[in-house]
């Protein structure tokens, strides 16, 4: 079989990211522009510092970019491409959004591109880890509505009836030895990670889920899974368990 991670998609997003990259450059440019012959009022100083500090963001942003198309379809480590992300987390993602609105693209439509974009880091990563040092991260609608069984404190009280994926997921994560877990929500996810203290992380989730987790857990590599909704949001969802493994195999030591 093919082990590969899939991050066809990803060109959405890269390519709202630029056009967002040109936008931002064209609007602070028309605003220093208006308001330099104030500036230049109040103290010539403080108009070359201004000017300065903003080709040095458009340089920075540009150098991100850059950074993030090599990384993205090279596949090689770049180091300083994961603060490049970062730096497109906190300013180009939320102008993509609002770009995505002007062009009638939903926004599940741009996180799960985005997902795309931050799996191909992945790829790109090439770095092995030990079994412990991974966390599965699920969500709890996984499990089918109709179970009793309390698995959010303790995933194995799962018994693996086989109404929902969460019996086979439990028994990859015994097959090699990965702590795997069950948040209800963000904040039970961020005291998990603090008390795994894992290396990578494998998360299933929907759009928007896995796009705040990326964010939240950043710097910590995590590799998303888009979970299906055959019955809509949040109810008995489903994961293609296969795309778990093979992630496992390219990523294990
Ligand atoms: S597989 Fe486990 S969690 Fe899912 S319904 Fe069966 S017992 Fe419950």
């Amino acid at each position: 079989m093919d082990i590969e991670i899939n991050t066809k998609g990803k060109e959405l997003f890269l390519a709202l990211a630029t056009l967002s990259l040109f936008l931002l450059m064209i609007i602070t440019t028309l605003l220093w522009w208006f308001i330099s012959p104030r500036l230049h009022e109040i103290s010539e100083f403080l108009a070359d510092i201004s000017l300065t500090a903003l080709r040095v963001f458009y340089l920075i942003l540009v150098i991100g970019t850059i950074l993030i198309y090599l990384t993205c379809f090279l596949e090689r480590n770049f180091l300083v491409a994961r603060f490049a992300v970062k730096l497109f987390i906190v300013v180009i993602f939320p102008v993509t959004i609002l770009l995505g609105k002007i062009f009638g693209i939903s926004k599940d439509k741009i996180r799960e591109s985005y997902v795309y974009v931050n799996n191909a880091f992945i790829k790109a990563l090439k770095k092995k880890f030990d079994p412990s040092e991974v966390l599965i991260l699920l969500p709890h609608c996984l499990q089918n509505t109709e179970c009793g069984i309390r698995i959010t404190v303790d995933i194995f009280k799962c018994v693996r009836c086989g109404k929902c994926d969460i019996g086979d997921l439990t028994k990859l994560a015994v097959e090699h030895g990965i702590p795997i877990a069950i948040a209800t929500g963000g904040t039970l996810a961020r005291r998990i990670i603090v008390e795994h203290r894992p290396k990578f992380i494998i998360a299933v989730a929907c759009e928007r889920d896995l796009v705040d987790g990326l964010h939240d857990v950043f710097p910590i590599p995590v590799y998303g899974v888009l979970n299906e909704r055959p019955e809509g949001p949040c109810i008995n969802t489903r994961v293609m368990v296969e795309k778990i493994r093979l992630a496992l195999k390219i990523i294990l030591k």
